[in-house]
């Protein structure tokens, strides 16, 4: 095959964080793509960026007292000690307020209005008085029209969930100031989406096949046409007036490209940065290249749409394709933007834990398909252990004591038809299936040990058939090499250790399933990979305060004026009441907040495929029932709690959990430290209580 040049990037990560474990999931996804394609001797550019602008970095920069661009570089500072720490090898890192990405930004824009493709509306906006400045809508609050819950967000109600403009809260303030908004109109700028030259040209675009079919099928609804013949697809607002971290509109003054114009352009300003660097010139080298790009699932419309079509009429190539992913949870429990979840990546590296560990597991639950993946600590155990250590690296240590002096002798490896595993693996790697791939790995790793036991070395030395055993061990070492070059793009650190054993060339897929051959020297065995630890998966998920002695807990003691000695060894209880301490300490209007009701356990019973949850049916005086997904199946059995009361938060924003969307939490006290305390109480009023009373 011709070799192939690739441009390959990731969705560009907000600049106003540290990396949580759903950013490190793609970036492992698309670099074992990558070091996939670049072991076919193809070239592959892998770049990424930060996305630095819009009115969230702003406001943050703002509050720490810094320049928006200094806020950016410090994030950006953070980012490679994630990278290099889980292997993640990109060519380029920049940020989309680099002078590449204000040239292209603007260039594209020119050419989008040479293609009549720009209006210019007068929209009214929310403008806050005191701060001069028009509201994002993330920062314009109010009480929501529908369920009339307060303070909620301009955009969507984080209680019932219903959608609405700004515009439509009720007593609308702003977030920033609490100023009462007035409504201002402004021009802004429009990229007309819904010019039939856009939709009939997106149409066939997401719709030809290449798209995965369950994100085709979802942006097809797009082009469902009304009784005009009007398609779904609106023009597309991309400008935000001054105050604005961003790129100038050229020829409008005191107008910038909204963040979400300018990000996916970053995609091309970071390729651009990375081809100067190594000597090549862009406009040749994007003629040359096939274009990818790895996302979420919640970024689809704008890398399906809006970027193809920007791309497309601008007079530039749109992308070959988009990959689309589902979100990691872990323990079933989906994602908090703020807090990421229980899984932090950089304690993972902290803990000395091995980044291929992770590689691998994730790798194993990666499919070509747009769905969600659960990070399951037992399963992480349990897969990683087996397979890596018990199957794959345990062939070369158990071989290599058979072969005397390391030198290999003929036999018969070729029955293990090591080349239709590895046009297998090309394949399945080639269309992102890893899961599959490392199954077949893995059961050509089954065979390859169930061939040396059923022969049984040990036993032949013993019979005097040396000879017959180096034949066995020489086998499994050829073996052993197939296996390493198929598990490099996810491995790449042990498939370099794997090389440096056999003394072997580089592995790839030309060499892959060629035999070292009778007379090839291994090198010394040294051991490839430790087992992993339960303990060091639990301290992973140890809330930060019971990990290591001085984590320092300020806010807890300082609070409340409280001098806090040091505990005493042997009396860490003390001061600690439940085996923690005290969170800081809220007002009456913060408990308020928290809208606690009698609910009435109607039915309960046991969740299949997970051994922490109970589902429990709630009635709390609503006229209907909600459901709740709990925690607490390690303490009672769904008989014990159906017909009990209970209390629970009935104001909790619904949760989208794997078994279903929970409708609130159920009250329940447990220890601090639950592995040294085990027990969970599920809270009970007294009698007379009924259900939907309020607890205050
Ligand atoms: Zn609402």
């Amino acid at each position: 095959m011709p070799q192939r040049k690739l441009f390959v990037t990731t969705a560009l990560p907000y600049a106003n964080g540290k990396f949580h474990i759903g950013h490190i999931m793609e970036y492992i996804q698309a670099d074992i793509w990558v070091r996939f394609q670049r072991m076919q001797g193809h070239e592959v550019h892998f770049v990424g960026a930060d996305d630095a602008h819009g009115a969230p970095i702003m406001i943050a920069a703002e509050k720490a007292g810094v320049t928006p661009q200094a806020f950016v570089a410090e994030i950006a500072a953070g980012r490679p000690e994630y990278l290099k720490g889980f292997l993640i090898a990109f060519d380029n890192w920049s940020h989309t307020d680099s002078p590449e990405n204000h040239e292209l930004c603007q260039a594209i824009y020119r050419d989008l209005k040479a293609a009549d493709l720009i209006d210019v509306r007068s929209i009214e906006q929310f403008y806050d008085p005191d701060k001069g400045m028009f509201l994002p809508d993330r920062f314009i609050k109010g009480e929501c029209p529908k369920c009339h819950a307060k303070d909620q967000f301009g955009d969507n109600c984080e209680v019932c969930g219903a959608v609405y403009a700004p515009t439509d809260l009720i007593n609308p303030y702003s977030a920033l100031s609490g100023a009462v908004p007035t409504l201002k109109s402004s021009e802004h700028h429009f990229f007309r989406l819904s010019d039939p030259r856009c939709v009939a040209y997106l149409e066939q675009w997401t719709q030809d096949g290449k798209l995965q079919p369950e994100v085709a099928n979802k942006v097809r609804e797009w082009f469902t046409r009304d009784e005009n013949g009007k398609s779904g697809l609106n023009d597309w607002d991309i400008s935000r007036d001054a105050p604005y971290f961003g790129i100038e509109i050229p020829d409008a003054p005191g107008k910038y490209f909204y963040v979400w114009f300018d990000a996916p352009i970053g995609y091309l300003a970071s390729f651009k940065n990375h081809l100067a660097k190594i000597g090549r010139d862009y406009e040749q080298t994007m003629k040359e290249v096939e274009q990818y790009h790895f996302i979420g699932k919640d970024i689809v419309t704008f890398h399906t749409l809006f970027w193809p079509a920007l791309l497309h009429f601008s007079g530039r190539k749109a992308p070959d394709n988009v990959f689309v992913h589902g979100h990691l949870t872990v323990n079933n429990e989906k994602m908090s933007k703020s807090r990421g979840t229980g899984l932090d990546p950089l304690k993972y590296l902290g803990l000395g834990m091995n980044p291929e560990w992770l590689r691998y597991y994730l790798a194993a639950k990666l499919s070509a398909r747009n769905e969600d993946i659960d990070f399951n600590p037992e399963d992480f155990v349990a897969r990683v252990n087996a397979d890596l250590v018990g199957k794959f690296v345990n062939i070369a240590s158990r071989a290599v004591k058979f072969v005397p002096g390391g030198k290999l002798v003929a036999g018969d490896a070729a029955s293990l038809q090591p080349q239709l595993l590895v046009d297998r693996v090309k394949a399945l790697y080639e269309g992102r299936d890893y899961g599959k791939a490392l199954r077949d790995i893995m059961a050509l790793a089954d065979e390859v040990n169930l061939r040396f036991d059923t022969a049984a070395p040990w036993k032949l030395v013993k019979e005097g058939k040396a000879d017959e055993a180096a034949r066995i061990g020489s086998e499994c070492l050829e073996a052993f090499k197939v296996l390493s070059a198929c598990l490099k793009p996810v491995l790449p650190q042990l498939a370099a250790q794997a090389e440096a054993f056999l003394a072997c060339a580089p592995l790839d897929w030309a060499n892959a399933a060629t035999p070292m051959g009778a007379g090839h020297q291994v090198g010394e065995y040294r051991h490839l990979m430790q087992r992993v630890d339960m303990k060091l998966v639990e301290a992973l998920f140890e809330a930060p305060s019971e990990v290591g002695a001085p984590s320092p807990q300020p806010c807890a003691a300082g609070a409340r004026g409280r001098e806090e000695q040091p505990a005493p060894e042997g009396r860490k209880s003390e001061g600690t009441p439940g085996g923690e301490e005290l969170a800081p300490e809220i007002t009456i209007d913060d408990f308020t907040k928290i809208d606690l009701r009698i609910a009435k356990i109607v039915d309960c019973k046991a969740v299949e495929g997970s051994k922490k949850l109970l589902q429990l049916t709630l009635d709390v005086g609503e006229g209907r029932t909600r459901n709740v997904f709990s925690g607490i199946a390690s303490a009672y059995q769904p008989a014990d709690l159906i017909g009990k009361l209970t209390v629970m938060v009935a104001n909790l924003a619904p949760r989208k959990m794997k078994f279903g969307v929970s409708e609130g939490m159920v009250l329940a006290a447990s220890h601090g430290d639950e592995k040294a305390q085990p027990g969970i109480y599920v809270l009970e009023p007294t009698a007379g209580a009924q259900p939907g009373l309020r607890v205050r």
